[in-house]
């Protein structure tokens, strides 16, 4: 599913629940990676599966379909802003294949996905939890509710994943996880 899926859906849960203090929240791209320098802003981590095709129309699918949503709340201006980036992956049968290829999640994934990360801004912005503290703290989505299918649960390609090459695939994710 594309961006605009996930922002329709965003959308669509916050007209039906809105979050608390009638903040205003927006769903938009992130474009550069850069963002570890701006301490405002923290980040959720999911993993979910997802099916891809490249250009000379090899199929496959991964469970290790990396999303990465960072988020800020400006109190004053009651605005919230969510930047999503979707990591992709490089075909594994096209030698040499140099472009990262995005993933199509269905809508029920796009669904749970989105749940999961108003549920994280929840926690963090308006009930105050204490272990929504710290700055940038990363949470991660625990790895026993990524869904699970047949295929794509095989030994992950790290070469064709784009998450590994901005570390933010396997290891981060593990890691993340258990510390929770
Ligand atoms: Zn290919
Ligand atoms: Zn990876």
């Amino acid at each position: 599913m594309s961006l605009q899926s996930f922002k329709s859906t965003f959308d669509e849960i916050l007209r039906q629940n809105p979050l608390p203090k009638k903040h205003t929240w927006k769903l938009q791209q992130q474009v550069n990676m850069g963002y570890r320098s701006n301490q405002d802003w923290f980040e959720v981590l999911y993993r979910t599966r997802a099916s891809y095709q490249c250009n000379h129309r090899h199929n496959w699918e991964s469970s290790w379909s990396m999303i990465s949503f960072l988020v800020r709340l400006d109190v004053k201006q009651g605005f919230g802003r969510v930047r999503m980036k979707r990591f992709g992956q490089r075909c594994n049968l096209c030698k040499n294949d140099d472009e990262y290829h995005l993933g199509v999640c269905s809508p029920v994934q796009v669904w749970f996905t989105v749940q999961r990360l108003l549920l994280h801004i929840l926690l963090r912005y308006y009930e105050k939890r204490s272990d929504c503290d710290s700055i940038m703290e990363q949470y991660i989505i625990p790895i026993n509710e990524v869904p699970q299918g047949r295929s794509g649960s095989g030994p992950h390609q790290r070469h064709c994943c784009e998450a590994c090459a901005n570390d933010r695939c396997q290891e981060v994710f593990n890691k993340l996880t258990k510390k929770k």
